[in-house]
């Protein structure tokens, strides 16, 4: 039987307001615990939530980025449910009327090719507090500072159809959201998660199959490795002659695998209703105008100005705007190249990338600046140094911060390109070599390579690459 995957995410992004959802109460992570919950997040009695207007705005940003249906008039519900971080004994959400209406992203598959994936609904709610388990001795700590921190909750169709698609789609997301900078997209403090709803079917088959949901995954790659792992394991039970439960599963990182959480609950169990305490939310005109003002350049329009202004390939450019400030570094360093794009955005998706990736670092903490990058792409341009040498100047730059040119004089790794030195030098190996001359000559022609190989390393690699190939040819065929 051959089976197909169905994926659907739920994300929660965390908007970047100074202040929670509904208080003035400071949203900062990391404080102290109990530090940032104020009578309102605690829900003591008496108090009334007030909405802050930024997340308003933050979420027709979202909406105007997915071309979504933006909803004039949307309404908080209060969701019923008993844990012990949730005081109030009901979170405010938005139920069957969110602010965002359907929309859709299109994101970039593995093999270049591009699928359009429908969002159902973005709405907005308060976040719970958490629970600490692990530095209590058969006790649990509460820690209600995120109580009311404003989360945007962004529920996609169930079309995506591998692990992979569901990564591709959760970057997607998260670049939006970096670009719109509604949120800071930290997905190790939790500012933006998913939870990842997964079924399979037997290929063909119409009906969808029962799923389960996916909590507590903090990383692109523990995404992709939570959904491989629940993959196989519904085939199996279903290959076996079991069924699938709906079920909310717990996945855990450091066994790679999925452990049944709690048995999923059904809308009608959490008693919703309109929160009497919040009036309907209303979407001005002049409030849509506005966010549409405020709109950045977004990331699909970035790639397509990318590659028609630098010729660029989709592949390298959907890799430089991926963030916003790697986008930005690069057009710092092609704007002080005079226009060498593409040898910029190879020394930046190889080199710099690769650097970047093996240190753990991001390109804001990037130990080579933008303009330094520049002069190094320079001094490959006018022939200064050629590019296997750049590697070496780029290591150098890396570890020393030193300027390019300071580096290729200190090292002596200025490119030869004095043509009499260069002859001067395949006539000393021709001579040291005279039988592998003479082989050349009768027809052994892959000795050419032998020669280079020689020439380069006598000269520590410093040759022009051009030049040495045409006159090494002449003098070997003289
Ligand atoms: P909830 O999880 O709160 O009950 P929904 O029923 O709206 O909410 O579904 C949430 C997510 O689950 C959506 O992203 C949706 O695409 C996805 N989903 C629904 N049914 C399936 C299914 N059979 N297989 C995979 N994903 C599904
Ligand atoms: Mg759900």
């Amino acid at each position: 039987m051959e089976w197909e995957t169905v994926i659907g995410l739920e994300i929660h992004a965390q908007l970047l307001t100074k202040s929670k959802i509904f208080s003035g109460a400071p949203t900062q992570f990391g404080a102290e615990p109990n530090t940032q919950a104020c009578a309102i997040d605690l829900g003591l009695p008496g108090v009334l939530p007030v909405l802050n207007k930024d997340v308003v705005f933050m979420a027709l940003k979202f909406g105007l980025g997915i071309q979504a249906e933006i909803n004039h008039k949307s309404v908080f519900a209060r969701k019923n449910y008993f844990y012990p971080d949730l005081p109030k004994g009901y979170q405010i959400s938005q139920y069957e009327l969110p602010i965002i209406g359907k929309g859709y992203l299109d994101v970039t598959l593995d093999d270049g090719s591009e699928k359009r994936i429908h969002i159902t609904r973005a709405h907005l709610e308060e976040d719970a507090g958490k629970s600490l388990h692990e530095d209590f001795l058969d006790l649990s700590g509460i820690d209600l500072n995120r109580a009311g921190t404003p989360l945007l909750e962004i529920v996609s169709e169930p079309e995506l159809r591998s692990a992979r698609e569901a990564v591709a789609y959760l970057k997607t997301v998260h670049a939006l959201v970096r670009y719109l900078e509604i949120c800071d997209g930290n997905m190790q403090e939790g500012s933006f998660r998913c939870d990842a709803n997964v079924s399979v079917r037997p290929r063909g088959q119409s009906k969808l199959g029962t799923r389960t949901e996916l909590k507590n995954i903090n990383s692109f790659r523990f995404v992709e490795r939570a959904i491989n792992y629940e993959i196989e394991r519904q085939i199996a039970v279903l290959e076996s002659g079991g069924t699938i439960t709906q079920e909310t599963r717990l996945y855990n990182p450091d066994k790679n695998e999925t452990r049944p959480m709690r048995s999923k609950e059904e809308a009608n169990d959490y008693r919703y209703f309109p929160d009497p305490d919040l009036l309907p939310l209303i979407i001005t005109d002049e409030m849509l105008k506005q966010a549409q003002s405020s709109m950045p350049e977004l990331p699909y329009q970035k790639r397509e100005r990318f590659m028609a202004q630098y010729g660029l390939n989709a592949y390298d450019a959907g890799i430089l705007i991926s963030s916003r400030d790697l986008a930005h570094y690069f057009e710092t360093v092609v704007k002080e190249t005079d226009g060498q794009a593409k040898l910029a955005a190879n020394w930046i998706t190889s080199e710099l990338l690769g650097a970047l990736n093996r240190n753990d670092l991001e390109i804001t903490n990037c130990p080579i600046s933008a303009s330094q990058l520049a002069k190094l792409v320079r001094r490959i341009g006018d022939n200064t140094i050629s590019g296997k040498i750049a590697k070496t100047v780029f290591e150098a730059l890396w570890n020393e911060k030193e300027d390019v040119d300071a580096i290729i004089e200190k090292k002596g790794l200025k490119q030869v390109t004095d043509s009499s030195a260069i002859e001067k030098l395949i006539d000393q190996v021709m001579a040291a070599n005279p039988e592998k001359v003479q082989e050349y000559r009768s027809g052994k022609e892959k000795l050419f390579g032998y020669f280079v190989g020689l020439l380069m390393k006598e000269s520590q690699g410093k040759l022009n690459p051009q030049q040495l190939n045409e006159s090494l040819k002449k003098k070997l065929q003289a």
